[in-house]
């Protein structure tokens, strides 16, 4: 039974299998390599995923879900759905656990729900396309992917009746997608800007092993941002000769979008382009329309910032990793806004060298998951991944400090042991919390688990031995254990995010 490898963009969703050692995408009934990530309910109660729900996102915007994966694991009161929310057009709210769900019609849809429905459209599309059930599949993550994202990632590909081989950084499969069959040695770095994300990984390959040496990225730079600066930039002229705002018009706002993202999309290859969206407001006067020529030019001038923004990303990763601009032989581009002549442009003049363009940036990481799930499906050695995790984990102390367990860029899987004590006479317990990032206090960085360790013997402070042991899997997920060295009553967690989901898959276990 085939292996089939999975790129679940932002925006895009690619599938791939290795035949016969030949690695390919595989394409829809109408020889398409992607499927928008997009999902839609129309009025009569009917889901529609990829290309027909895209289509209705200027027709019902409300009703058109897109992004959900800048939303899979997050809180709703986090940053990053909080930066978000005021773009979206459709409704969000939080949870019962404090997640964040979509609204679709009367259906309150998790974002996991909705990965999941896009990976079982490309599961089945797979299965048509090649014959055969396929029932596993290896699925890439942004390499920054926190661990409850990667959790939730494995949950939407179990409800899809997908069974996770391995997940794998989106950056290091479009390395494999590069490597795979050549017998270079070489030092690459691989620039990734999606739709929503930006990744940058720096890689040594050669003789069928992939060494990831540093990874770093941005959850919130990526095309999206794009789109909302050409946007912003037509609304504020629309305001200025109307005095009417488009942001609070929900179909105006997200036609202005689309267009944005049409003309960013055309002045890769045109030098000018006209945005032309008659009856704007038509509930105000169908007079208003928007009629506008944007410039290559233009373009540039409003997007460098953004793209400047991926540089300094560049310049941290390389900085923490000791690495020079030299020591890189060559630079791969993936995701579609590398198709962007600017970022080509600006990547060349910061890296010194021309970036290879030769790969396709919308399958690549698609095609190396397929690679990666045909090795482990072959149980052969023709690829080794020695991937990193991107962020320090670390463990709450007195004061709220954090003290670093794991290092970010530390290969996995990994495995370590602390051991901690208590900081009162006759505490029964300690609350044991695992953080993620470079704060070095837990205000700075993003709570992963919090549990209890209780039926510690009554002692003197400091005197109790508690050993925490932190193991990362090769898909980057946590799991935690405290133990108490002298009655050995230990808990341990898989770690699936903060709330009560944490708790409740609390174990205790008695140690052999
Ligand atoms: P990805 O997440 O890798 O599928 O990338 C999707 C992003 O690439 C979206 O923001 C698209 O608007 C953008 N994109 C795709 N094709 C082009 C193009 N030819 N020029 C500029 N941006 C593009």
């Amino acid at each position: 039974m085939p292996v089939i490898g999975i790129d679940l963009g932002t925006s895009n969703t690619c599938v791939a299998v290795v035949k016969n050692g030949v690695p390919q995408v595989i394409l829809d009934d109408k020889g398409r390599s992607t499927l928008p990530s997009v999902m839609s309910l129309n009025k009569k109660g009917q889901f529609f995923i990829g290309y027909l729900a895209k289509a209705q996102m200027s027709v019902q915007p409300e009703r058109t879900v897109h992004s959900a994966k800048r939303l899979l694991g997050q809180r709703f009161d986090s940053e990053e759905v909080q930066r978000i929310l005021p773009f979206l057009s459709y409704s969000i709210m939080p949870s019962q656990d404090q997640m964040t769900c979509v609204m679709l019609g009367e259906q309150c849809l998790s974002p996991t729900e909705i990965s999941a429905a896009i990976l079982k459209k490309v599961k089945t599309l797979a299965e048509n396309a090649l014959g055969e059930p396929v029932h596993q599949a290896v699925i890439s993550v942004p390499a920054h992917f926190d661990n409850k994202q990667r959790q939730e990632t494995k949950h939407a590909a179990e409800l899809a009746g997908l069974e996770v081989t391995r997940l794998i950084n989106e950056p290091t499969a479009a390395a494999l997608a590069y490597g795979y069959g050549t017998d270079m040695t070489k030092t690459i770095a691989v620039y990734d800007f999606g739709g929503g994300t930006f990744d940058i990984s720096v890689l040594e390959i050669g003789e069928g092993i992939y060494n990831v040496l540093a990874t770093g990225g941005d959850t919130f730079l990526g095309g999206n941002d794009f789109n909302q600066a050409i946007a912003d930039k037509i609304c504020d002229r629309f305001k200025k000769t109307t005095r009417i705002d488009l942001g609070i018009h929900s179909l105006a706002k997200q036609r202005i979008l689309d267009a944005a993202e049409f003309a960013k999309m055309q002045l890769s290859s045109a030098d000018q382009t006209l945005i032309d969206l008659p009856g704007i407001v038509p509930d105000i006067d169908p007079k208003y329309a928007i009629r506008e020529v944007l410039t290559r030019a233009e373009l540039e001038k409003l997007c460098t910032p953004l793209v400047e923004r991926s540089f300094k990303i560049c310049r941290n990763v390389f900085e923490s990793a000791g690495l020079k601009k030299d020591d890189i032989d060559e630079v791969i581009l993936v995701g579609g806004m590398t198709r962007m002549p600017l970022i080509r442009r600006m990547v060349r003049d910061w890296f010194g060298i021309a970036p290879n363009t030769a790969i396709n940036p919308d399958e690549a990481v698609g095609i190396g998951a397929a690679i990666q799930a045909m090795a482990l499906d072959n149980d052969e050695d023709v690829v080794l991944l020695l991937d990193v995790i991107p962020l320090t984990l670390s463990i709450e102390t007195a004061g709220g400090v954090c003290i670093p367990l794991i290092p970010k860029n530390t290969k996995v899987p990994h495995r370590v042991s602390r051991v901690f004590t208590t900081s009162r006479d006759n505490q029964e317990s300690v609350i044991i919390s695992i953080f993620q990032g470079e704060g070095r206090h837990v205000e700075d960085n993003t709570r992963l688990a919090t549990f209890e360790l209780s039926g510690i013997r009554p002692a003197r402070r400091m005197e109790p031995q508690i050993e925490v042991s932190l193991r990362i899997d090769v898909s980057g997920i946590l799991s935690v254990t405290a133990i108490d060295l002298e009655t050995k009553q230990s808990q341990s967690v898989q770690v699936v995010d903060m709330s009560m989901r944490a708790l409740e898959a609390l174990e205790s276990e008695e140690q052999p």
